[in-house]
């Protein structure tokens, strides 16, 4: 399935709201009613071409086809299933670039998840993750980000049409508040009445500490769920696992949490991966009960995802189980999430190695539009496979 997109200035369609695309189309001298009935064509329906839109008049269409392009994504290179129901997505876009993404069900197979991906790479660099390690090629458009879903949506829809697909996590490739504008606008497109019609509820974003970010996402008011990777609980450690934290304190991050804005009951989820002799003692857990004392919020546990080009190790289930009971005996909801999709290749730390080349940038390297021609692909930061399941609300 490869759409009518070129890499070219016309506008992407799917990255307009109906108002927009309302305003386009008088501006072209059509009725300002088409604008409304394009965007359910683009992402109620999921059309891949803009001839699949049947009620709109062939005129309209031609005119769409000339002076416009589709967005998203170009082509679905690749699906790879897993035996425990997860598929585990190759996108392209008009330039080139590549992302995963994965879709999920719960473990009893009543509603699925789905994992996007927000920039071409990252450049956090994180040291337990391959894609930190490949750096950064570009920020992805909302257009893009919002077209994984609706795209996966389309062939869940085909394959099983009672499948329910509730929840998007943004946890895949790319750090989501290092491209807040565009993962807020993807945001509103998927959450329209008109078109995908997500709750907002069953959103997460999911962060490494971008203060700023943070900031901007609380501001827009999406009244989405927000997942912030923690994965140390002194600063000095959170500095040797996640170096970006050096321009983020602990601290202050701490603080923009408890301050964050959230739905009434919701609370926000702490990712922990835990490394082997590294952030998985006692002690550890007892100093994580005591500095998230007063923040509304859950904690998901993920033993680290083996993998021989990274230098950790997963701990012993029994290490897991009693770093999980000292935070349970302080009483915070505590779950340890092992990784899905291993047959195919997509659990957490190790997806899409077969599709990686190397190339890109990580923070304090050179600018972004510096690598835009580089060689491109990564494995997506898949360590909360199932986060959005145990929503309270
Ligand atoms: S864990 Fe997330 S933020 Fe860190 S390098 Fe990987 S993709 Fe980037």
């Amino acid at each position: 399935m490869v759409d009518k997109t070129s890499p070219t200035a016309q506008p992407a369609l799917r990255s307009l709201l109906p108002e927009e695309l309302s305003s386009l189309l008088v501006g072209a001298g059509f009725e300002a009613y088409r604008g409304k009935q394009v965007f359910q064509w683009l992402h109620a329906k999921s059309v891949r071409s803009i001839d699949e839109m049947v009620n709109v008049p062939k005129k309209l269409r031609d005119w769409l086809s000339e002076n416009t392009r589709l967005g998203g994504a170009t082509a679905l290179l690749d699906e790879r299933r897993s035996d425990d129901g997860s598929s585990k997505f190759l996108f392209q876009f008009a330039d080139g670039r590549k992302v995963e993404s994965v879709l999920m069900p719960d473990p009893k197979r009543a509603f699925f998840t789905m994992c996007v991906s927000s920039q071409v790479g990252c450049a956090v660099d994180c040291k337990f993750c391959l894609t930190g390690r490949n750096g950064f090629f570009r920020n992805m458009t909302a257009d893009e980000i919002a077209d994984q879903v609706l795209w996966a949506r389309r062939i869940l829809r085909e394959r099983d049409p009672d499948a329910i697909f509730r929840n998007i996590v943004y946890m895949g490739m790319g750090e989501p508040l290092l491209n807040t504008a565009a993962v807020v606008r993807s945001i509103r497109l998927l959450t329209h009445s008109e078109g995908a019609d997500f709750s907002p509820r069953r959103i997460t974003v999911s962060t490494s500490g971008i203060l700023p970010g943070l900031a901007e996402l609380a501001a827009a008011e999406t009244n989405v769920g927000l997942a912030i990777s923690l994965n140390a609980v002194t600063q000095e450690l959170r500095e040797q696992v996640m170096p970006i934290t050096r321009k983020y304190p602990l601290d202050e991050l701490l603080e923009a949490a408890a301050n964050f804005p959230l739905r009434p009951g919701r609370r926000i989820t702490f990712e922990y991966v835990l490394l082997a002799g590294v952030n998985d003692s006692i002690e550890d857990a007892r100093i994580m009960a005591r500095i998230l004392r007063g923040i509304p919020c859950k904690i998901n546990l993920i033993p680290f995802n083996a993998n021989p080009l990274l230098p950790y190790a997963r701990p012993e289930r029994e290490q897991v189980d009693r770093f999980q009971e000292v935070l349970s005996a302080a009483r915070y909801t505590v779950s340890t999430r092992w990784s899905k999709a291993q047959d195919v290749s997509g659990a957490c730390g190790n997806l899409a190695t077969e599709f990686r080349q190397g190339g890109g940038v990580r923070a304090g390297a050179a600018a972004p539009a510096a690598v835009a021609s580089a060689s491109e692909g990564h494995d997506l930061d898949f360590f909360t496979a199932g986060l959005a399941d145990d929503e309270e609300d």
